[in-house]
Formats: structure tokens, C-alpha cells, sequence
């Protein structure tokens, strides 16, 4: 007997749920054309009744479909992409979860010598709007856009970490899970977002303080203290390039928590660390402390410092430079430049002839280019003949997403004074 089928027309349950659809200016069509994954807000022509942090499809004016993204209803950054065309995504938590073990399996074959790294970062992981970072048995997050902050998402993003799932050195050594996730709350950007005031601390685990390791050099790590993270991670090859150059006397100056000159000390006969923070000399200290390592420590506006040093007359014949961002915007270039020229100016002036300049710039706005003229101008000023020995970036676990050239922000320059 035929089996006898309803013959009233069932309603059909797609796999995706229809999305909210944001339409877009074709100057915002061009951008995302042209492989940027970002849309202004100045180019959304329209958004009726799409939630804040909610899972889009992106259309042009004639409403196709151009991919599926986050949305923001405050930042101008107001669309984020997550995947091209008519690419199916049944859920955003599952989604986010892949991309996190995707994000670790790609960093297994990168990073060595280090139990602290950059898990997840940003774009370049196609995550918009999430960080995360590996302090060995401590995992610290930072989420940044309202579709990372909503639930499922945070809860799927913890679970990701916990279960730690193969492919996965979010497992510690011993196999285990992380013992304790942070989150770091930024509060200007919670604000930005309109998201609800929260307070930075423990989402998981009991455990918010820890020792790492990378190049052999040990650290104290305290997700709750301490002014950024990664000023520290993202210079961590650098540290180990900077370390095989370096001799005699060495001067760190900005030294934070002593990345350089811990890196420096085995290298060279004396390492002085420059920076205007307590705080961080305190850790420094610590840090030097915990590597048996003898390190002079001076509180002082670096700027200062080298000025008087350099018309003193001291000498060095290893300086690194690594000041904070000076160009925070585009505007603030001229004046960027020429802090970065002061400084290098002042640096060349006391080093010797074979001596090592390595000089650092986090600022996204000033390019390697802009780098190097303003250190040529330093040289010539100084009467010193440069040799570039090493052109560098952040390090391999910051990926640097070339259609998203904000992914890209370190330089590292290190220089062979001829005379
Ligand atoms: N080299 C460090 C990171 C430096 S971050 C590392 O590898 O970990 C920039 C540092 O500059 C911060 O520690 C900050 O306290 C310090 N700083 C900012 N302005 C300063 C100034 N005018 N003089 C000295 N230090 C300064």
C-alpha cells in the first residue's frame, strides 16, 4: 500500500535562518570589492530594525547579496564580514568555535620557544572583533564588537576554549585545560559600542596570575595588572633577533616590563631599562629576579633621559627604542615623525662605532618607509653611517591579513652603526 503523503504544503525550514538584511552605498560595495572586510557607517543606506550585534546579509542598492557580516549599530565601523556571497552560515556560535580551533591549528607550526602567544587576532583569524592570548595556563580575551559580546557567542567562545578540542595548545603541557580564562575589559570601547559596563576578571577557572616562558627568558604574567597585552607578545621574535645582535653596554629604553633587556643581559656586559611607569619597573625587577639577572632600572621620561645622556656624553653600544604609538591617528604623523626622529637622533649620538640601533614603531599610521627616512634624517643629523641588518615585523602569531592593512602595525629595525 502507498504510504499517502500530507498533501497541505509544509512550510520549508531552511537551514539558515533568514538574515536581517543591511543594504550598503556603492562606495561601500567597492570597498568590500576590493577585499576589505569593513563597511562605514556612512555607507549603510539602509538597516531597519536590524538588532545591534546582529548576523547580517550585506546587499547592494539593487539587493544582492554581497556576504554575510556583524553588524554594530554604534561603531563606524558598522559592518564586519565573516564570509563572501551567498556562503551559508547555519550558526554563529558553531562558526566562531571552528574559527577558533582553525585559529590554533595554524599557530602550531609557527610558534616555538614560548608558552605565550597571540591565539586569535582579530580580522587576521577572521574573528572580527575578538582577541585572544596564551600566558601559558592562563588564556586572556578581549572582545570588542557587540555580535562577540551577545550571547551564544561568549558562551561558545569559552567552551571552545575549555575544551581546548584538538588541533589545540590551548591545552597546557600536561594535557590539561586553561586554568583560568580572563577577559580584559577596555571600557572606551564599550562605550563606543554601547554595550553594558562590565568589569574586568575571570570568566572561567580560578587562575589569573602565571609565569611564561619565550626564548628562554621566564616573565610573570598578571592578567589583572599591567597597562596592554602583547606589547609584549607581538616582539617576541623580535626579542630573540635583537638579543643575537646585541653587545657590550645596552640601553632599553621603554623598556615596560623588561622584554628587551631581559633578552639583551645574557649578550652584553651591563643593561640599563628606561621607563616612566613604577609599575612596570617593579615587574621588571621581579622579572630580572627570576632570571638571576642583574639589570640597572631607572624611572624617567625617556626623552629626558637620552637627551641628557647623549649631551653627557655616555656611550652604549646596543640601544633599543620602543616607545608607545606616537600616531594614533593620521593626523598626528607630522608629529610622530618627528618624536621618532628626536629620539633616534639622540640614541646614534651614543653609540659606538659597531654598535647596534634597534628601533620600534607600533604606530599603524607610521609605515616602515616613513621609518626608515626618519632614521636616515637621524643618521645624517648624528654624522653616522646606518646599515640595515634586519627589516621586521610583529611576530608570526599576529597575523598580518594583507586585504586588511590595520592588521600590520609593528616595525623592527635594527641598524649596524659603521661609524
Ligand atoms: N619594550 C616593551 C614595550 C614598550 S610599551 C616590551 O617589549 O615589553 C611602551 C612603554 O613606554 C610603556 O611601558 C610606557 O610606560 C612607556 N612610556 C611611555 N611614555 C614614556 C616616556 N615618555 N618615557 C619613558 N617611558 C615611557
Amino acid at each position: 500500500m502507498p504510504k499517502k503523503f500530507p498533501t497541505s504544503h509544509q512550510p520549508h525550514t531552511a537551514a539558515t535562518p533568514s538574515l536581517p538584511v543591511v543594504k550598503i552605498s556603492p562606495r561601500g560595495a567597492a570597498r568590500l570589492k576590493s577585499g576589505h572586510p569593513w563597511v562605514y557607517r556612512s555607507d549603510i543606506t539602509a538597516a531597519e530594525n536590524v538588532p545591534p550585534g546582529a548576523m547580517v546579509h550585506v546587499a547592494d542598492q539593487r539587493g544582492k547579496v554581497l556576504g554575510t557580516a556583524l553588524y554594530s549599530s554604534s561603531s563606524q565601523i558598522a559592518i564586519r564580514m565573516l564570509a563572501k556571497n551567498d556562503a551559508e552560515i547555519p550558526s554563529l556560535p558553531s562558526l566562531i568555535a571552528e574559527r577558533i580551533r582553525a585559529a590554533l591549528a595554524y599557530r602550531q607550526h609557527l610558534v616555538a620557544d614560548t608558552d605565550a602567544y597571540r591565539i586569535v587576532f582579530s580580522e587576521a583569524d577572521f574573528l572580527p572583533g575578538l582577541i585572544i592570548d596564551r600566558y601559558n595556563d592562563v588564556l586572556f580575551v578581549q572582545i570588542l564588537t557587540q555580535a562577540m559580546d551577545a550571547e551564544p557567542v561568549r558562551g561558545a567562545i569559552i567552551q571552545t576554549l575549555v575544551e581546548g578540542r584538538a588541533p589545540s595548545p590551548v591545552q597546557v603541557d600536561s594535557g590539561a585545560p586553561p586554568a583560568g580564562i580572563v577577559e580584559r575589559v577596555d571600557a572606551r570601547i564599550r562605550d563606543l559600542e554601547q554595550l553594558p559596563p562590565r568589569q574586568s576578571g575571570l570568566l572561567w577557572g580560578t587562575k589569573s596570575s602565571t609565569v611564561i616562558q619565550m626564548n628562554g627568558v621566564r616573565f610573570h604574567y598578571d592578567a589583572l595588572e599591567g597597562q596592554k597585552t602583547g606589547a609584549f607578545l607581538d616582539q617576541r621574535e623580535n626579542y630573540a633577533t635583537a638579543a643575537r645582535h646585541a653587545h657590550g653596554q645596552a640601553l632599553d629604553a621603554f623598556c615596560y616590563q623588561g622584554g628587551f633587556a631581559l633578552h639583551l643581559a645574557p649578550h652584553c656586559s651591563g643593561v640599563t631599562g628606561v621607563d616612566s611607569s613604577r609599575p612596570a619597573l617593579e615587574m621588571a625587577d621581579k622579572n630580572a629576579a627570576l632570571n638571576g639577572r642583574e639589570i640597572e632600572w631607572i624611572e624617567a621620561n625617556a626623552f629626558d633621559l637620552l637627551r641628557d645622556y647623549a649631551d653627557a656624553g655616555h656611550r652604549y653600544d646596543t640601544v633599543v627604542l620602543d616607545p608607545p604609538a606616537f600616531a594614533k591617528t593620521k593626523r598626528d604623523l607630522d608629529k610622530a615623525r618627528s618624536g621618532y626622529k628626536e629620539l633616534n637622533l639622540r640614541a646614534l649620538k651614543m653609540l659606538s662605532p659597531g654598535g647596534i640601533l634597534v628601533t620600534c614603531s607600533c604606530s599603524f599610521h607610521v609605515s616602515a618607509a616613513d621609518l626608515l627616512e626618519v632614521v636616515a634624517a637621524a643618521a645624517n643629523d648624528a654624522r653616522k653611517t646606518l646599515r640595515l641588518l634586519e627589516d621586521r615585523t610583529q611576530a608570526k602569531d599576529h597575523p598580518i591579513l594583507l586585504n586588511v592593512p590595520e592588521t600590520g602595525y609593528l616595525k623592527c629595525m635594527i641598524f649596524n652603526v659603521s661609524n
